[in-house]
């Protein structure tokens, strides 16, 4: 079993993306055969600055090595590394209506929010049908907001099987944990990189203080009973708290005397505590790029070597010979 996953450079890892994407995904080195890469073609939708990209890339990179990431056992590359995909791309957009791009949720969401509409946003899912269809992959664990994009894919690589009738492409399955499928920002709405609502994995304490005492609440004062159901620091210790911890805080809310920022401060030590054990090696990492380097040049070789030969095939299928 080939499962897939990818992240973008587009700005700094979150526990969102931990939560519903990277803890999954480093486990599953142990059930199948893991490709993951960082999705630095895909980041050019909203990173068009040099210095952020490439800072970024290395800090994925990082990140993925330090928390467990094993690139002998898996697959592990940087997307621009394996150009075929773009090949690929260009293919596939051949076989993807325009009404299909044009009930992407993340799109729509995108450009609700002001995040200027080029046409590599609108076309995004079907490049990221082809870093899923290249290496024929399974299974790809995603949070709910990918949901869709697995599907268009599915619907994607139907097409063109039905159309040359041939079964070329795998179709892929979105493995979405429903307890963490949207791990909630800080103002309560999806968090993303870049919606400036996260709590970073890794950053400084003053940084994570600032962010996790930016957690939006309603403005119940100390001496009032609050509600932990719709509260965004609750939801977000859930994901740090085990059972007998979470009956704790809830007594806590249900007793006036204490106000938001006490909690704000339990959850901080909680995040602090959990990312902790990882801060070694990524310190490692941070001081050895070139090894960072060297690690995801020879997952490229490896990847490259399925791409190119799953290339063949398509282009001998399609007439591009
Ligand atoms: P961007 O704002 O640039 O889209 P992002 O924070 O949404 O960034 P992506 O790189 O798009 O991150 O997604 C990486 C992975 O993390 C995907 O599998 C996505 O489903 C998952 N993910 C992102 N945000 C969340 C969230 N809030 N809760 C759960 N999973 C998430
Ligand atoms: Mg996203």
């Amino acid at each position: 079993m080939r499962i897939l996953s990818g992240i973008q450079p587009s700005g700094t890892i979150h526990i969102g993306n931990y939560f519903g994407m990277i803890k999954k995904m480093i486990e599953s080195q142990n059930d199948g055969e893991l490709f993951a890469f960082i999705a630095s073609y895909h980041a050019l939708t909203s990173v068009k600055d040099k210095e952020s990209l490439e800072k970024n890339s290395y800090e994925a990179a990082i990140n993925f090595l330090a928390l467990g990431m094993d690139p002998e056992k898996s697959t592990f590359w940087i997307q621009h590394d394996v150009k075929e995909v773009l090949e690929l791309y260009w293919i596939l957009s051949n076989h993807t209506s325009m009404g299909l791009l044009e009930r992407a949720h993340s799109y729509k969401d995108k450009t609700s929010r002001g995040i200027s509409a080029n046409h590599g946003l609108f076309s995004y899912p079907v490049l990221m049908a082809a870093d899923i269809l290249l290496f024929n992959s399974n299974i790809v664990p995603v949070g709910k907001d990918q949901i869709q994009h697995v599907e268009m894919t599915r619907d994607i690589a139907n097409s063109f099987n039905n159309h040359y009738g041939k079964e070329i492409f795998l179709l892929p399955t979105a493995k979405v944990d429903e307890v963490v499928a949207t791990v909630p920002g800080t103002d309560g709405a999806k968090m993303s990189k870049s919606y400036n609502n996260t709590i970073d994995m890794f950053t400084t304490s003053k940084q994570r203080k600032k962010q996790v005492m930016g957690i939006v609440t309603d403005s119940k004062e100390l001496d009032e009973v609050k509600e932990w159901e719709s509260c965004n620091i609750y939801s977000i210790s859930k994901l740090f708290m085990n059972d007998d911890e979470l009956a704790n805080l809830r007594q806590r809310y249900a007793t006036p005397g204490e106000g938001y920022g006490h909690f704000k401060l339990t959850l901080l030590e909680k995040i602090e505590e959990y990312f902790k054990p990882y801060e070694e090696k990524r310190e490692y990492f941070l001081n050895n790029k070139k090894e960072v380097r060297e690690i995801l040049e020879f997952g490229a070789s490896k990847a490259r070597k399925i791409a190119s030969e799953k290339m063949r095939e398509i282009r001998d299928t399609i007439g591009l010979i």
